[in-house]
């Protein structure tokens, strides 16, 4: 059997063997490390690195204090702890909030938890209010807490574990009605999640056909495998409109060529800042480039983005060892555009919703479900390489939204606000969401890539934990497999279904 020969980008990744190679540098004004040589085998490593905040976020709380009431307080506390001045300083709140120099005088909310202990039993002293500031930073999907945490992992590069037990819901709308299957019971090892063992999470994407044709000669004919590897199934996406700058341009193309994985760009921009390299995917259509434009990228991409199948043909003849991948909205009208686009021989997909994960009426969760259905219904699932993105904004989103059908994720908005972005309103899509950059990023890329690669490693992180509990060994095994997650719905409906009232 005659395989076609392999692409040039093809099976490049570092973690594949021995005969794995760099990629290419990103551009020539942003020298990143060069990669092992080829022989050199290296398991697939993030390198995180503490990277501390550029701006503090605002304490959640505020801690509002009647001084006159405190002094009452205060004065009859010494009375009955007299000597005790441990207790006496700890008083009303065992956190510290009024624990510094001057006591209460002067309450440290950044410590404060938000118990409300103090407030219930001294109200007369003590009120704890939200701070509205702190509520800026976020919008009503991607809400401060999880700001807090994106922030949290950017720096340190590792999922927090926070003590006490969750305190959260155990359900709730979107990917919060999605429970994973962890059972001990199907856990053989842990070995993959430390290091002893590889889970990996390498993604093909691309064309597989179901079979190879060869003609008379005995060489290929029809469609061959055409698939590029990436070593997370995480790319990531064009920024907002907003925060498109040529620091931040600078930044994604980096962090792509260090993770292994690919940054989409629009094509527009890649020329105006001398960016190219085979970690870049150019995006083509209306007030994003020109596919003529591609001819002037001082390296072929391996992929472009294209966002009208009408431009497919134009894209090939600029760039033909391109894999050509179709960025479709959940807009009415996504199933028909979907199977005419791979019967157009499109075999990348890019699926977006918005940033809070609407279209087409429904959540991204549900139409991703449907997308992959859709495709195993008519027979092309395996042919096609589903990437979605818009609402995935947590680590553990991005095994859900795996489970639920997709080859690979694009992220957006986490992406800024690790790089602590501060949303000016409601982000709700790539052209309508503000931000306010950090102090001092421009020109400093390389505490952005820090801070995206350390996110990055905190959800692999978090992927690697959800496929070693389940006993998967590389996550190209979980993409659809809706049988490892439970539905809060079902389960709901399962339970209480025949109780009177269920459902009202
Ligand atoms: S709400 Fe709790 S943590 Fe905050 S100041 Fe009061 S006692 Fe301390």
């Amino acid at each position: 059997m005659t395989l076609a020969p392999p692409r040039p980008d093809v099976g490049r990744a570092r973690t594949t063997g021995p005969d794995s190679e760099p990629l290419a540098e990103p551009n020539a004004s942003a020298p990143r490390p060069p990669a092992p040589p080829p022989e050199h085998y290296q398991r697939y490593h993030i390198d995180t690195r503490h990277m501390p905040d550029r701006a503090d976020l605002p304490t959640r709380f505020r801690v509002e204090v009647n001084r006159f009431e405190l002094a009452k307080l205060l004065f009859k506390e010494i009375r009955e702890y007299w000597g005790d001045w441990d207790v006496v300083l700890s008083r009303p709140c065992v956190y510290g909030v009024f624990s510094g120099p001057v006591g209460g005088f002067a309450p440290r909310p950044h410590l404060c938890v938000g118990c409300l202990r103090c407030t219930i039993q001294h109200p007369e002293a003590v009120t704890i209010r939200r701070n509205p500031q702190w509520q800026a930073w976020g919008d009503e999907y991607l809400k401060p807490a999880m700001v807090e945490t994106l922030q949290q992992e950017a720096a340190l590069g590792a999922v927090p574990v926070k003590g006490q037990g969750y305190r959260g819901r155990m359900g709730g709308p979107g990917w919060d009605g999605i429970w994973t299957d962890m059972s001990e019971i199907v856990r053989p090892t842990r070995d993959g999640i430390h290091g002893r063992e590889t889970i990996s999470t390498v993604v093909d994407l691309g064309a597989k056909p179901m079979y190879l044709r060869f003609d008379a000669a005995g060489m290929p004919a029809g469609e061959t495998p055409a698939v590029s590897q990436v070593q997370l199934p995480m790319v990531l996406d064009m920024p907002p409109v907003h925060a498109m700058t040529p620091t931040i341009a600078a930044i994604w193309a980096a962090t792509a060529h260090d993770l292994q994985t690919l940054a989409l760009l629009p094509l527009r921009v890649m020329r105006e800042e001398g960016l190219s390299g085979s970690q870049l995917v150019p995006v083509v259509g209306p007030g994003l480039g020109d596919p003529a434009g591609l001819a002037e990228l001082a390296r072929a991409p391996r992929m472009v983005e294209i966002t009208d199948a009408a431009l497919a043909d134009e894209v090939r003849a600029a760039a033909p060892a391109a894999q050509v991948a179709l960025r479709l909205p959940f807009a009415p009208g996504w199933r028909d555009a979907l199977l005419g686009a791979i019967a157009q021989g499109l075999r990348v997909i890019h699926l977006t919703a918005d940033y809070h994960g609407r279209g087409d009426g429904a959540f991204i969760r549900d139409l991703v479900i449907e997308a992959h259905t859709l495709l195993v219904e008519q027979g092309l699932r395996d042919q096609v390489t589903l990437i979605g993105g818009g609402g995935v904004v947590m680590a553990e989103h991005v095994p859900k939204a795996i489970i639920c059908g997709l080859d690979a994720v694009s992220l957006d908005t986490p992406l800024l606000l690790a790089l602590q972005f501060q949303p000016d309103g409601s982000m709700e899509s790539r052209e309508t969401a503000r931000f306010v950059a950090p102090p001092g990023l421009e020109g400093d890329t390389d505490w952005g890539v820090q801070r995206l690669k350390n996110l990055c490693c905190a959800w692999r992180d978090q992927l690697l934990e959800i496929l070693g509990a389940m006993g998967i060994r590389e996550v190209r095994r979980l993409r659809g497999e809706l049988g490892r997650a439970m539905f809060q719905e079902d389960l709901q409906r399962e339970a209480f279904g025949g109780i009177d009232g269920f459902g009202d």
